[in-house]
């Protein structure tokens, strides 16, 4: 049974063969596996811990690539259903030449977005300890349903919710929706991952990253941690704000590394037995820090290779860094 579940996309990324060019001017892009939350359920199994995914794949070449990515990836797909009323979701992502990241997504319908709440596994999610969502599933319907109704059964059991903000402007009918959906997502989750620039579009509070933290606080969860890219990241609790030093890595594409970064915490979390809301609030400063320094090993790794899913480290990887680079 799956320590960590993970509930909602899985998609097929194209990137560019050359990076930096943006998404017109790019002559070619290679298929790569990803969505969020199935890059971090593979991100657990490849640290060693025990994942399982919920979501819905395409009846189609591209479903089956990403069913067979996540076996051979040790991932639970017990709960995962297939439809041939859509086709698997596609993306493409690049960075520009400044450096800003560049989407075009093929979504409208796709599989994913065609989870019901009847398909919900509830003995899959009971079995669990740790139950983990986006905001991407929360967009269209009736995905956001059925994401809501298993975070719904996941509080009810006492599961940890964890929740991954990640803002896909393009995605939302209006950035007005998309803070408002995102708002209200925060107030189910116990731990939250979030980069910079999400937090400050979401509370609205420029440059003051402790202050914009404490607002997420404000709205539930006990743990809010804010990714910094090259810097590390941010711990913000009740008790204390902290940054967390990044590692120094030549960085070739960076897709993944905050899904690398949300399953090194997962991981952690549950090899330290912090598996409920509870647990979550009491775990100390010191313990906090050394989660986000192995998970900032895992996000700066993802880094140095192409990709999401094929760049995800393994255990080995992150520990041999954590030693080399300390
Ligand atoms: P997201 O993908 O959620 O926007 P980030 O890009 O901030 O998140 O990356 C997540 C984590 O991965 C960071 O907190 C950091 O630990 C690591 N990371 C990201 N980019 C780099 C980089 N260029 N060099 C080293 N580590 C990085």
């Amino acid at each position: 049974m799956p320590d960590v579940v993970a509930i909602g996309e899985a998609l097929i990324d194209f990137i560019p063969t050359i990076p930096g060019k943006g998404l017109a001017n790019t002559p070619a892009f290679e298929k790569r596996p990803g969505g969020a939350p199935a890059n971090v359920a593979v991100g657990v199994s490849r640290l060693g811990g025990k994942s399982g995914f919920i979501g819905k794949l395409g009846r189609d070449e591209f479903g089956e690539f990403l069913k067979k990515t996540l076996e051979e990836n040790g991932v639970d797909l017990s709960a995962v259903v297939f439809t041939s009323e859509a086709k698997t979701g596609l993306a493409f992502v690049t960075l520009k030449e400044n450096g800003e990241r560049e989407f075009i997504f093929y979504r409208r319908p796709c599989a994913d977005i065609l989870l019901e709440p009847a398909e919900i596994n509830k003995a899959f999610i009971s079995s669990s300890s740790i139950f983990h969502f986006g905001t991407v599933s929360l967009i269209e319907q009736p995905a956001a349903s059925a994401t809501y109704h298993a975070v719904s059964m996941a509080r009810k059991a006492g599961k940890l919710i964890s929740l991954d903000v990640n803002l896909r402007e393009p995605l939302w009918p209006s950035l007005e929706t998309a803070r408002k959906e995102i708002m209200k997502s925060l107030q189910l989750a116990h731990l939250v991952k979030v980069s910079e620039e999400e937090l400050y579009f979401i509370t609205e509070i420029k440059e003051n990253i402790d202050a914009a933290a404490e607002n997420i606080l404000k709205m539930g969860p006990s743990v809010v941690l804010v990714t910094l890219g090259a810097g590390g990241c941010y711990i913000k609790t009740r008790k204390y704000g902290i940054k967390v030093m990044g590692f120094e890595v030549k960085a070739v594409d960076t897709t993944g590394a905050g899904d690398a970064f949300t399953a090194g915490i997962l991981t952690r979390l549950v090899e330290e037995n912090v598996t409920s809301p509870q647990e979550l609030e009491t775990v100390s400063q010191e313990k906090m820090v050394d989660l986000c320094r192995f998970a900032n090993a895992a996000g700066a790794l993802t880094c140095t290779k192409k990709g999401a899913i094929s760049a995800l480290p393994a255990r080995t990887d992150v520990e041999d860094a954590l030693k080399r680079l300390s």
